[in-house]
């Protein structure tokens, strides 16, 4: 439980931080809030030469309204997320999953881009970043990047900032329209960590009619991906318990299911089904 020696680096500006990662290629490794880096450190899963530190860099934290968009620093916490009375309005998702987060010691340390970075298979902000349709902005030597949420999350623990590169904020498209959206979880009793959780945001027309869906899952395999077969089954149906109950029992086409001591694989495929439609069923009860 302790881990091998490591160099230590405080940066003090992205262009710093970068410079150092630069330096150091793949014996570096960068910490945010530390709460999944470090015990992977204390259990030698990751044995990096050099830490580069960049909680210090203010640049890094908070919200931002702008136009048809909201832009969140990589280093906002869960609990600014939790607590943000302007992300209350517009996407109240995210005060909904971040309360559900571990515990206030992890929401009070933890940083939405560490998590999104990290891109742990029972992480809440990769299900919710995709059905928020959201874009990540990474920079690297060569100069920003972005990538949208569908493109990002590439396999277990593996998202696709590289090695040398920075997250540094993240792009939610404001909804306009009627919008409802919900983060539903099935959680681990100890840690809180999702065995499954689903993210929906649906969006309805003049009628009542479901116009579009995006409804994405966390927890079932290797990576958090959008449950398309629900969204497609979703679009132009009223939201009816009925409707909404036949599209969630497509949920689950395509998904090599992971199978532990918490939940065997065909436990989980059946928790995919019966949390898509709760999902979808409390954000349709939110559309405002
Ligand atoms: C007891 C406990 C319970 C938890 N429960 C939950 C839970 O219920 N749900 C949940 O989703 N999470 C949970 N977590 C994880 C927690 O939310 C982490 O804080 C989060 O996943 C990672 O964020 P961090 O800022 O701590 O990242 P760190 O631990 O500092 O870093 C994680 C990884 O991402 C990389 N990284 C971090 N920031 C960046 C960046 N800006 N750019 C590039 N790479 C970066 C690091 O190099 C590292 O590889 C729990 C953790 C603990 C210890």
């Amino acid at each position: 439980m302790i881990p091998s020696e490591f160099d230590y680096v405080k940066a003090g500006s992205v262009q710093e931080a970068i410079g150092l990662l630069q330096q150091h290629g793949d014996d570096a490794k960068v910490l945010a809030g530390g709460h999944s880096l470090i015990p992977l450190l204390k259990l030698r899963l990751a044995s990096p030469a050099v830490l580069v530190d960049i909680s210090g860099i203010g640049d890094l934290r908070g919200i931002k309204s702008g136009g048809d968009k909201v832009t969140i620093g990589a280093l906002t916490t869960h609990n600014d997320l939790e607590q943000s009375a302007e992300l209350k309005g517009s996407f109240p998702i995210l005060s909904e999953a971040a309360t559900l987060i571990g515990d206030p010691m992890v929401r009070n340390r933890g940083t939405f881009g560490g998590s999104l970075a990290h891109a742990d298979p029972a992480g809440d902000w990769p299900a919710v970043a995709l059905a928020l349709g959201a874009q990540m902005h990474i920079t690297g030597s060569g100069g920003e990047r972005t990538v949208a949420a569908d493109d990002f999350f590439i396999d277990i623990l593996t998202s696709d900032v590289q090695p040398g590169e920075l997250l540094t904020s993240i792009d939610l498209p404001m909804p306009s329209g009627k919008v409802g959206m919900s983060y539903q979880k099935f959680s681990h009793p100890a840690s809180g960590y999702a065995v499954v959780g689903v993210a929906a945001m649906v969006t309805l027309d003049g009628s009542g009619n479901c116009s579009s869906a995006r409804v994405a899952v966390t927890g079932a395999g290797a990576k958090a991906v959008r449950l398309t077969s629900v969204e497609e089954a979703l679009v132009g149906k009223s939201l009816t318990e009925e409707n909404v109950a036949a599209a969630a029992g497509t949920a689950g086409e395509g998904i090599d299911y992971l199978g532990d001591i918490y939940a065997s694989e065909e436990y989980r495929a059946h928790l995919v089904k019966v949390f898509a439609k709760r999902a979808v069923l409390a954000a349709a009860g939110n559309v405002k």
